[in-house]
């Protein structure tokens, strides 16, 4: 597979070869763990965790990176606004370490309800501030970076190529609402790369320029590059992330190693609820945890998910979850029932077509849309299949398509049914009656097994045998 992918950078599609043969090279952008993630930012690591599995699908070796920023968030992005640990910290009266372990336990917590793959190293910005702070000698050495009365700053205007990523001039990036005007600047579009201390902080470092802390950009540039070398192959975040934090972060890498910083830059659009954009004021912020509470299997959001392009806004309604959900219950049945009666054969070439046709899907810039038609397809030629080999075809290499998006069809096709208790109670009332030939009682029992959706079949050789409808 050779993945045709949008990069933002050059606004085109482009057919992407890993840097190094086989081994690709991933850095995304990972939570700021001061409250608990909604389901738009887990919408966003689904995406990243489909790229990841299709590029394993096709047998990339990939290393991926995600930081958990735990220190240098600041509300509103602003170098102004306030810091997003410590208003956590004091909202919860818990210190800024226990914030951050809470809410990554629960970030990690809901993507596995969404059998997202954890990346490769997951990195904690409080654990790298000797590579941050190094990275920021190596900007002053060069004369990318001064210090100031509050911090040490990046200077845009060392950097012509400041705007490459977001194609806005820099005039135009200074008159931005989102820069403020601090006087310790030398230009208002400069970027904090060390924030000194102030006295009621909570987290602070010492360093070469005083007691602080790192700004938010330079934690991403020096946990990538530690871990993946000057040059990544792909870097991901959500649309929010290409102004300013990506901008920021090739300036202050590209500035330091004098190498691209990422060759392709991947951007996930938002995700909205009926239309609008999640806001508490609206009430609308909902998390994993709202979507198992009202009934609905997290994978059912999976599924929604994929049914999107990453790149138009995903407009989630519950109405549309409860399709999705109906969708993945029809599948499962469908599958759980083929998979009975045929099982599943290792994929082979009758049913390459299908194979070939998902991943020309998933190749075109992750159209997953496209990914989910031809499981529908290949569910639809189970259903018709001639013969039980080559129902056990198709229903393998679904098994096997499902590796890239991440569903769980084996699992469930698998899985054993199990009775609840007060099913199973009733089972064997009605082998006791039958036992006892007392058939009027068995009839009756099957009937109320019936009605909670169990069905008993009663076989020729005086076993009995039940399916869940
Ligand atoms: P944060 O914890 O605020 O740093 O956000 C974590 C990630 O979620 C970032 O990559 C954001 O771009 C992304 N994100 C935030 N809101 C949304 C949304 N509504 N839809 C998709 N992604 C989002
Ligand atoms: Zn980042």
């Amino acid at each position: 597979m050779v993945l045709a992918l949008y990069n933002t950078l050059t606004r085109k599609k482009e057919r992407f070869v890993p840097l190094q043969d086989k081994r690709f090279r991933i850095y995304d952008c990972g939570p700021t763990v001061w409250a608990e993630q909604h389901i738009g930012n887990l919408y966003r690591y689904i995406v990243s965790d489909v790229l990841r599995r299709a590029l394993r699908y096709s047998g990339y070796d990939v290393t991926e990176v995600m930081n958990i920023t735990d220190v240098g968030a600041i509300v509103g992005d602003v170098d102004a606004g306030e810091d997003r640990m410590a208003v956590a910290a004091r909202r919860e009266g818990l210190d800024p370490l226990a914030v951050a372990e809470k809410y990554a336990d629960l970030f990690f917590r809901d993507g596995a309800r969404l059998n997202i793959e954890r990346a490769d190293i997951v990195s904690k910005a409080t654990e790298h501030i000797p590579e941050m702070q190094a990275l920021i000698q190596t900007l002053l050495d060069k004369g990318h970076a001064y210090v100031a009365a509050d911090g040490v700053y990046f200077d845009v205007s060392s950097w012509p190529e400041y705007g490459k990523l977001s194609k806005k001039p820099l005039d135009e990036l200074v008159a931005g609402a989102r820069i403020e005007i601090n006087p310790n600047k030398r230009n208002p579009a400069d970027f904090a790369l060390w924030r000194a201390a102030k006295p009621d902080d909570l987290q602070k470092w010492p360093s070469p320029w005083g007691e602080g802390k790192p700004g938010w950009h330079i934690e991403c540039s020096a946990m990538a590059m530690k871990y993946l070398g000057p040059t990544l192959d792909l870097h991901s975040g959500g649309e929010d992330h290409i102004f300013p934090h990506h901008e920021c972060e090739i300036a202050q890498s590209e500035a330091a190693t004098g190498k691209p910083f990422s060759r392709c830059w991947m951007h996930v659009y938002f995700l909205r609820v009926e239309g609008q954009g999640m806001h508490k004021s609206i009430g609308n912020v909902y998390t994993v945890s709202d979507i198992i509470e009202r009934g609905y299997d997290p994978i059912a959001f999976r599924l929604l998910a994929l049914g999107a392009h990453y790149r138009t806004p995903l407009n989630f309604t519950w109405d549309s979850l409860g399709a999705q959900q109906e969708r993945l219950v029809r599948w499962r049945s469908n599958l759980k029932r083929f998979y009975r009666d045929s099982g599943a054969s290792a994929t082979d070439e009758l049913t390459a077509d299908l194979r070939d046709e998902f991943v020309a899907a998933i190749e075109d810039d992750l159209n997953t849309a496209s990914a989910l038609a031809v499981v529908e397809k290949a569910l639809h030629r189970a259903n018709l299949a001639e013969s039980r080999e080559e129902r056990a075809a198709v229903v393998g290499r679904i098994f096997d398509l499902d590796r890239v998006l991440g569903l769980s069809l084996r699992e469930a096709a698998v899985a054993q049914d199990e009775l609840t208790a007060e099913e199973a109670r009733l089972l064997r009332e009605r082998d006791a009656a039958r036992a006892a030939k007392d058939w009027k009682k068995a009839d009756g029992l099957r009937a109320d097994l019936l009605k909670q959706g169990i069905r008993v079949h009663d076989e020729k050789n005086g076993t009995t045998r039940w399916e869940r409808i």
